[in-house]
């Protein structure tokens, strides 16, 4: 069990008079607080502060120290300077001493060091290209959106994954799985398909659990798994398919390692990276070897000789849009993914800690990286409808624009639904859904039951909204899809939808959705305690049977009873629509 000590920071400067020191405290930078572990490390510290406080370390000093307490200094000479953290050794100390008195820990930077609060943060931020270097032998390699370093500050990082004597990668998955159960407050991505899942479904390897898969390095595609922590598997003679690709391991390496890196020369045949920091070791070439695109590694120094504060200074980060690439890239997953199945897996796959807004983000990514735009959607929105007609011949699809030739409403009947809905019952459940991609927009559907009582797909249509024009659209199109006669449209008592179907369908029966006639009535009437002679009375397959109910409901509730009499029998009675 890890002890935490906290320990209370100030930004200022250390100043001597009269032969005592005091530190003056620049009041306009605050205060932080740390939690400290018993094994915390200095770099841990360093970086800590320089997140923290959002200093832009170029080179300079950053110094932390802290008075000791008042009980020690009074056997010591009043001169007595104040102690510096300068390594892991004297971080322990000064862990030591929190547990038993409190210490203030005093953050200072050598003049003009500090980032000047008036200026916005660049934090990270470097100019890629270094003097040394003629410009045209750097690539904007950083040109690359997956490095766009200010939105990155909600990546943590989990120490375990640095530590080499760490076993117990795996079994942490079982604890976080029931702990994540039960405390969920993220949890809007709740899984509500497992509702419909018939037994068989949950057998076999197909369908694991992400989870599952995850643990076992399942994946349905990717580069063959992983191998739980994370560690440099950049290898001199190692060669890669192509500039882009170890590039991203590259990325990759530098993000876990917490480094940053330039590039020195890229071309078509050579490829050479730097650590950011000048006068480093650390260095990559590779160059292309046998056939055209493949980079071999000729020279990899994995060892930085630039201090740790420069590297934490220049480090590059995790941003939301490189872990959702890094995820595609290892996964090969997109569908059904969702964001804690993205924090998941970085934490098992690379000891990254995201939080949810991070995993939230990365998933919108990863889906553009796979699926392209919205924008790129609706572009290809008619080409798709054709190829839809072209391999299901008999499909139903329409495309409105708008006089600008805009996206209005669109409706799709796959010709499978149409055949198979002539041998269903003739009752269509029509309803809308909100949309909650970035344009919006309202899902309309249209679904028939089966002989086993199953939701049976017939239509849908996106259109802007629930309106007369939109359902009066998707009913036009909808009529299509069937034989004239009898049929019954059963849906919620949205005027939009009545409108529609008087208008379009004037000879079909309509019936209202029993579930959202309960809801109404429990919503304005309360009465729950009735709700059974309420049932009785829709669902009566004689009108003496409703009579009967609807006689007991008005002796007992007549603003009720009234309602439902408002709501027309022809309606709600099972025995007419049947
Ligand atoms: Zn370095």
């Amino acid at each position: 069990m890890q002890i935490m000590v906290c320990l209370a920071s100030v930004y200022g400067v250390w100043t001597i008079r009269d032969r005592k020191w005091y530190f003056e405290v620049d009041k306009t930078r605050g205060g932080r607080m740390f939690y400290l572990q018993d094994d915390c490390k200095h770099e841990e510290l360093v970086e800590m502060v320089v997140n923290d406080y959002m200093l832009q370390v170029n080179g300079e000093l950053l110094e932390l120290s802290y008075p000791l307490p008042a009980a020690m200094m009074e056997k010591l000479p009043t001169d007595s300077p104040p102690m510096y953290v300068t390594n892991d050794r004297q971080v322990g100390s000064l862990v030591e001493l929190c547990k038993e008195h409190v210490v203030r820990l005093c953050v200072s930077t050598r003049v003009g060091m500090g980032r000047n609060y008036n200026e916005p943060i660049h934090e990270c931020v470097q100019e890629e290209k270094s003097e040394e270097v003629d410009k045209e032998d750097v690539e904007e390699e950083f040109g690359d959106e997956g490095w766009d370093d200010n939105e990155s500050d909600d990546v943590n990082w989990n120490d375990k994954a640095w530590d080499v004597n760490s076993e117990d990668e795996s079994d942490d998955t079982h604890d976080n799985d029931s702990a994540d159960d039960v405390d969920n407050p993220d949890d809007i991505d709740a899984d509500y398909s497992k509702y419909g899942k018939v037994k068989d479904e949950e057998e076999g390897e197909e369908s694991l659990s992400f989870r599952e898969r995850l643990r076992r390095g399942v994946w349905n595609g990717g580069n063959g798994g992983f191998t739980g922590t994370w560690s440099d598997t950049i290898l001199v003679n190692h060669s890669y398919a192509s500039k882009e690709a170890l590039l991203s391991e590259l990325r990759l390496t530098a993000v876990m390692a917490r480094f940053a890196f330039k590039v020195y020369k890229s071309t078509t045949d050579l490829f050479v990276a730097k650590c950011v920091v000048n006068g480093c070791a650390w260095k990559l070439r590779a160059a292309v070897k046998n056939e055209p695109d493949c980079f071999w590694v000729t020279k990899y120094v994995k060892g930085h000789t630039c201090s740790i504060m420069d590297r934490v200074a220049h480090r590059r980060r995790a941003t939301p849009r490189y872990i959702g690439q890094l995820f595609v890239e290892r996964t090969g997953l997109i569908d059904g993914i969702v964001p804690r199945q993205i924090a998941d897996s970085m934490r098992i796959m690379f000891g990254l800690n995201l939080t949810y807004t991070t995993s939230y983000r990365a998933l919108k990514f990863a889906q553009v990286f796979v699926r392209g735009t919205p924008e790129d959607g609706y572009a290809n929105l008619p080409s798709y409808l054709r190829r839809l007609k072209q391999a299901n011949p008999g499909t139903i699809t329409h495309l409105l624009c708008d006089e600008e030739d805009r996206f209005k409403y669109c409706f799709v009947a796959l010709a499978a639904s149409t055949a198979g809905f002539q041998y269903l019952k003739r009752v269509i459940v029509v309803d809308g859904t909100h949309l909650t991609g970035k344009y919006g927009g309202t899902l309309l559907v249209a679904c028939g039951q089966d002989a086993n009582f199953q939701v049976f797909p017939l239509a849908y249509g996106v259109v802007d909204a629930e309106t007369n024009e939109s359902w009066g659209w998707f009913f036009d199109k909808l009529q299509t899809c069937f034989s004239p006669h009898p049929m019954v449209i059963v849906s919620d008592r949205a005027l939009s939808i009545e409108n529609a179907c008087v208008n379009v369908l004037p000879w079909v029966t309509r019936g209202i959705c029993y579930y959202h006639l309960q809801q109404n009535i429990i919503k304005t009437y309360g009465g729950k305690e009735l709700m059974y002679l309420v049932k009785g009375a829709a669902y009566a397959h004689t009108l003496a049977e409703y009579n009967r109910c609807m006689d007991s409901l008005r002796a007992a509730h007549p603003d009720l009873a009234a309602y439902m009499e408002l709501a027309d029998p022809n309606d709600v009675l099972n025995i007419y629509i049947i």
